[in-house]
């Protein structure tokens, strides 16, 4: 009999196991540098692409190996699929 746990294809911050990474992970998020930060919007788009990835297993990416949730809040970083779901953006000049 088989006993394999199929993955979920859902974010860090909505798996109930998870909670202790996932504070650990906002923490991250929070301290991250506002010039550096996708805008909220896009940071949306990003996620919903994420959610709806076949790369995608409990909270990480499967192609890249990183928490969505800090790839996607990354300005500059990209979707690493081929063709990629998202698009990094410059980070402007200071
Ligand atoms: S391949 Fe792209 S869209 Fe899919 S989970 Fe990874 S970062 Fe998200």
């Amino acid at each position: 009999m088989s006993t394999s746990i199929e993955p979920c294809r859902c974010l860090l911050r909505e798996m109930e196991d998870q909670k202790e990474f996932w504070t650990l992970v906002r923490d991250r998020l929070n301290n991250m540098p506002m010039e550096q930060r996708t805008e909220d919007g896009v940071y949306r788009e990003r996620l919903k692409s994420c959610r709806e990835c076949a790369h995608l297993v409990n909270g990480f990416c499967a192609l890249c190996g990183c928490v969505v949730e800090l790839r996607a809040a990354r300005r500059y970083m990209g979707c690493p699929d081929s063709p990629p779901k998202w698009n990094g953006s410059p980070i402007p000049a200071g």
